[in-house]
């Protein structure tokens, strides 16, 4: 290590002691930490540029270890919009008709797809068609049926299939991870996920069957299954559900507003959780262990995610989840690294396994057996 590299390196570390730095501190050592890296970098072109695309590409600024290099949009405007604001060069852009050109492209590694659900899986087909490493965002496609064929399509092309779930690069998951990995928290006991909002305008995408591929779940409920195997740390073998509806006409066949669902683990653990369209401030994960317990709220928002444990709160620095996000991602896809808590195709279908199965439990009524 050359001795610049060294002092960034020490300054880096006594972050962790000296958390007094004023934000434009901060930013000018993120920008000579930028300087100092030399290693190699991920090209990422978005496709899909709406509100969570931006907050990205936004976020990609601050990435050492990935880059924003191009789009992909049906919009002209949007392209030419996010060319003067991320500088992006004419021929990294492509609509949805020339896509497929991008195999062409020797400067694009990978594509993000950050488009309504139902467009995820023929996009993220055609970007390993293309030979391009694929991102998508969560839920992975419309249903498990689905992200086989796309988790088919990426190792027929030898491309690599990353789901966009930042929360588990997020520091005070990893750390509750590993209080409970090391035994501090005892045998895992109970989880409850709560996790919803009032959604506004009945018009928009996720209201839409055809392109959401059902309501609440499919959006936010995840959240609380993903979580639920990630704190637990176990996959779950059973689960039975409930639906309820107040406003049929805001969510209509297909598109749940509210649905109740527990799962059950191998070990005897029951996860309780909430999903739902029409309440506010849910954002809540508590796990219940023999020698003591994890709270999160918020435990999956943009942050920052706040955390407590029978020990106390936990103190972690805020990170901006989708530049840590996308600067793992490039290590785990030009470095192979293997992350604390997956975020490949499988993990995406197993969530997508689950979800099926809530919905088949919503209509029997019965108890829904998962095999993961
Ligand atoms: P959005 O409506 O703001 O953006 C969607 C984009 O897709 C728009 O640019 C729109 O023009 C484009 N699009 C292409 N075809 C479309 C069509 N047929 N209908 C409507 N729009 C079309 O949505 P968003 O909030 O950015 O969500 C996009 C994806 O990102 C979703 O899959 C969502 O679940 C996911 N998301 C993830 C997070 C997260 O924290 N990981 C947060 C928000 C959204």
């Amino acid at each position: 290590m050359n001795s610049r590299r060294h002092f960034l390196h020490k300054l880096s570390a006594s972050l962790i002691a000296l958390p007094a730095f004023s934000g434009r501190e901060l930013n000018e050592i993120q920008l000579l930490n930028e300087k100092a890296y030399e290693g190699p970098v991920l090209r990422v072109a978005i496709l899909g540029l709406g509100s969570y695309g931006t907050r990205v590409a936004d976020a990609m600024k601050t990435c050492t270890r990935a880059k924003l290099v191009g789009a992909v949009s049906g919009t002209p405007s949007k392209i030419k919009d996010w060319q003067t604001k991320y500088g992006i060069p004419e021929k990294n852009c492509y609509n949805y008709e020339n896509f497929d050109q991008i195999k062409n492209n020797p400067d694009i590694d990978a594509v993000y797809i950050i488009t309504p659900n139902s467009l995820h899986a023929p996009f993220a087909i055609r970007t390993a068609k293309a030979g391009k490493h694929v991102i998508c965002e969560k839920p992975m496609a419309l249903n498990a049926k689905e992200g086989m064929t796309m988790i088919a399509a990426c190792k027929a092309a030898n491309v690599k299939l990353l789901v966009g779930y930042r929360v588990h690069f997020e520091p005070k998951t990893l750390e509750i991870i590993r209080m409970r990995n090391e035994g501090e928290l005892g045998k895992v006991m109970f989880f409850q996920g709560l996790c919803g909002f009032r959604i506004g305008d009945p018009s928009q995408w996720r209201l839409n069957k055809a392109l959401a591929g059902g309501g609440s779940m499919m959006d936010i409920g995840i959240y609380a299954i993903n979580g639920s195997r990630y704190l637990v740390g176990e996959e779950p073998v059973w689960v039975t559900a409930q639906e309820t509806k107040t406003d049929p006409v805001k969510f209509k066949e297909g598109v749940d507003e509210t649905i109740t669902f527990q799962l059950g683990f191998p070990s005897g653990v029951i996860a309780s959780c909430l999903s739902t369209y029409s309440m506010n401030n849910l954002d809540r994960f508590y796990l219940n262990c023999e020698k003591g317990w994890a709270e999160m709220q918020p435990s999956t928002g943009y942050g920052p995610i706040k955390a407590r444990t029978n020990k106390g709160e936990l103190t972690h620095t805020h990170v901006t989840h989708q530049t840590v996000q996308m600067d793992e991602m490039s290590d785990i896809i030009l470095g192979g690294k293997q992350p604390l808590v997956p975020v490949d195709g499988e993990e995406g279908l197993k969530d997508l396994k689950i979800i099926d199965a809530i919905f088949m439990a919503v209509k029997t009524g019965k108890k829904e057996s998962l095999s993961l």
